[in-house]
């Protein structure tokens, strides 16, 4: 019996390699998360530095597992993209900001406007419209307060079909933004037909505007871009006070970054608000 044992284990020892058993274990933790109540939104805030005032915030997702500890969304978002998991924890994610935004309107904060990450499986999922709609009633939050952020790539697959999509979810009033924007190498044309409310120009501009001149070229091209459109633009990652300036010269309304704060629980996220209100 030993020895059939060891030439079991020879057999499988090629097959079951450690990195195929860690993505399997990973695979089947990540299947369980969501019934196990693991995932938690952290909140980042945006900020209008013209007016020096709390515009809203982004949901970011993280994962608290019981071993790993606090993992990022890079880490397994692709994973539950690939499996299909991403349908449900996505709605879960829309349903969790929806209930912080009526906790939120609760204590006052009545023009704060959320913002969640989608991904293209979960926006082209046929009812995916009318789900949010019945999450959003359950919660009894506005739409108003909600801001869906795509990614160019993602409407660019089927262009009309995706205008025709955010045109449905614009008139029911909620706010669609374009992340990562500039990263794409979007066709101009299109955006002119896009019903969408705000571009946010990617971390990498904003990190390299000041040493690198075609970043600020597109830094300040996005911006005159999207005030010619009727768009507001939001830059991602400012980290110094420097470049807040330098993009409130430029002529950028909203910002979010390092430089104000990263994203955090609920409860810290209030008392940071407490603290910078009162600044
Ligand atoms: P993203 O949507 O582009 O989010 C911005 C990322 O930059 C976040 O990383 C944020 O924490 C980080 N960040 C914010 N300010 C700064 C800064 O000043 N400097 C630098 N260097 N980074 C900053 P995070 O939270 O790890 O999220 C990574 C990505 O995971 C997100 O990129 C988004 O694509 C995805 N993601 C996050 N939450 C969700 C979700 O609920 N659903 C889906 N589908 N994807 C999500
Ligand atoms: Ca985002
Ligand atoms: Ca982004
Ligand atoms: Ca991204």
């Amino acid at each position: 019996a030993k020895e059939k044992g060891r030439n079991n284990y020879q057999f499988y020892t090629p097959l079951l390699n450690s990195r195929t058993l860690d993505r399997l274990k990973l695979e089947y933790d990540l299947r369980l998360a969501l019934d196990l109540g693991q995932f938690e939104l952290h909140y980042q805030p945006q900020i209008d530095a013209t007016k020096q005032q709390l515009y809203g915030a982004e949901a970011l997702i993280r994962w608290r597992h019981p071993e790993r500890g606090l993992v990022p969304p890079n880490d397994f978002i692709p994973l539950a993209e690939e499996i299909g998991l991403i349908i449900p924890i996505g709605g879960w994610v829309i349903a969790e900001a929806a209930r912080q935004i009526t906790r939120w309107q609760a204590e006052g904060h009545k023009q704060m406007v959320v913002s969640v990450n989608i991904s293209a499986l979960q926006f082209h999922q046929p009812g995916f419209l009318s789900e949010v709609q019945a999450i959003m009633d359950a919660a009894g939050a506005q739409p108003q307060s909600l801001e869906l952020e795509l990614t160019e790539s993602m409407l660019m697959s089927d262009m009309d079909a995706s205008i025709h999509e955010l045109q449905l979810f614009r008139d029911l009033g909620y706010r669609i933004a374009i992340d990562d924007f500039g990263t794409g190498f979007s066709c101009l044309n299109y955006l002119r037909r896009l019903p969408v409310n705000i571009l946010k120009i990617d971390q990498s501009f904003v990190r390299d505007m000041q040493s690198d001149e075609a970043s600020l070229a597109i830094v300040s091209y996005i911006i005159r871009l999207a005030q010619s459109l009727g768009m507001d633009t939001i830059a991602e990652g400012v980290e110094t006070s420097n470049e807040m300036t330098l993009l409130v010269n430029e002529g950028c309304r909203l910002m979010q970054g390092y430089h104000f704060s990263k994203a955090l629980p609920p409860a810290q996220f209030d008392a940071w608000l407490a603290q910078w209100s009162a600044r």
